[in-house]
């Protein structure tokens, strides 16, 4: 892959991002998109908001090593908090996985992925949104928009977006708030190939990753499991 395409790819420049509403950066393709989609869902009633967008490959990184040095907690299947000693590296590995991405394998650095709420559904000022599967539940408080996704998506006439994460393939666990351009989504996905997500994890930028050795022990599976283990039925 070409160096600014891998850069693009792993979250190492934002060259490629535009600005949406004030905190956020989005590429230019799904900026258009998704202001659509937005407006399409205010027509029903729902105030679809960003709340996570392009994330860097440091910020990522930072996460990571937090949670591998047991600073930010662990959490279940069910999300409940682990007892971070009693987990082998590998199991803090393949736990952290579940719920955050390695740092360069992150949707997120691609700008194509948003994490979504309805403003409206908020039940009040001081409400901290978790991104929990209960909120975007049929009686939670983002229900109502996520059946709204939901029926776009299937009828295809959510601008390109789609769930990346519907279900449980057994890597990522499902997170309903995160939909991705899937027509630029699908380009960098399909670049990144395993070979070059190896390479990367050779290189430098990690060289301050914690549990490196155990990652590129299980690179193979961590590929298969976390970053191509995505829906690609549509
Ligand atoms: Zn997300």
């Amino acid at each position: 892959m070409n160096p600014n395409k891998l850069e693009e790819c792993t979250g190492r420049t934002q060259s490629h991002l535009v600005p949406l509403d004030q905190d956020y950066l989005v590429h230019q393709e799904a900026l258009i998109a998704f202001n659509s989609l937005k407006e399409e869902a205010s027509f029903a009633g729902f105030d679809l908001t960003a709340v996570s967008t392009f994330r860097p490959f440091e910020e990522q990184l930072e996460i990571w090593n937090n949670k591998a040095l047991g600073k930010r907690a662990l959490l279940s299947d069910e999300g409940e908090p682990l007892d971070f000693n009693s987990l082998s590296e590998e199991e803090v590995v393949f736990r952290i996985l579940r719920w955050s991405a390695l740092p360069g394998a992150s949707r997120h650095h691609w700008g194509t992925d948003i994490d979504v709420i309805d403003r409206k559904g908020l039940p009040g000022p001081d409400y901290r949104v978790q991104l929990v599967p209960s909120e975007y539940a049929e009686n939670g408080i983002f229900g109502g928009l996520s059946s709204w996704l939901d029926q776009r998506i299937k009828d295809r006439e959510a601008f390109g977006f789609y769930r990346p994460y519907d279900t449980d393939r057994g890597g990522v666990a499902p997170e309903m708030w995160h939909l991705s351009m899937r027509p630029v989504a699908n380009e960098y996905l399909n670049d990144f190939s395993f070979e070059v997500f190896e390479e990367f994890l050779n290189s430098d930028a990690y060289k301050t990753m914690e549990l490196r050795h155990i990652v590129l022990k299980n690179a193979k599976k961590i590929y298969e499991q976390f970053v191509a283990n995505v829906n690609l039925n549509f």
